[in-house]
């Protein structure tokens, strides 16, 4: 399943969709920022216990695992607002890139 679409993705995600319904916007940002904060801990451990250890690239694996939890948020969080994830990932490359054709990408502020 390496060439999955966004779209697939997130129609497959939600079957695996279980919480409450009323408070979904609350419980997908928490979770969000939950899936997150284990991949910032697993960083800080990356970086205490250094990049010598055998253990060095099953922790970067577990990274990556985790990075995949963060999807399924963005994912459910993107269907909460009515939005396609594809799009989303649409829009933000062209961001990006009207950002970086206009010198703009570093510095501060979501409307630069
Ligand atoms: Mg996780």
């Amino acid at each position: 399943m390496s060439d999955i679409t966004a779209t697939e993705y997130q129609r497959k995600a939600a079957e695996t969709a279980i919480f409450p319904k009323e408070k979904a916007l609350e419980y997908l940002t928490l979770g969000l920022a939950g899936e997150a904060g284990e991949i910032a801990n697993k960083a800080k451990k990356l970086i205490r216990d250094g990049a010598d250890r055998e253990d060095y690239h099953a922790k970067l694996n577990a990274i990556g695992h985790e990075l995949g939890d963060v999807l399924w948020y963005c994912a459910m969080l993107a269907k909460e607002v009515d939005m396609n994830l594809g799009r989303i990932m649409d829009d933000n490359l062209d961001k990006l890139a009207d950002r970086k054709a206009r010198n703009r990408l570093q510095g501060d502020g979501d409307n630069r």
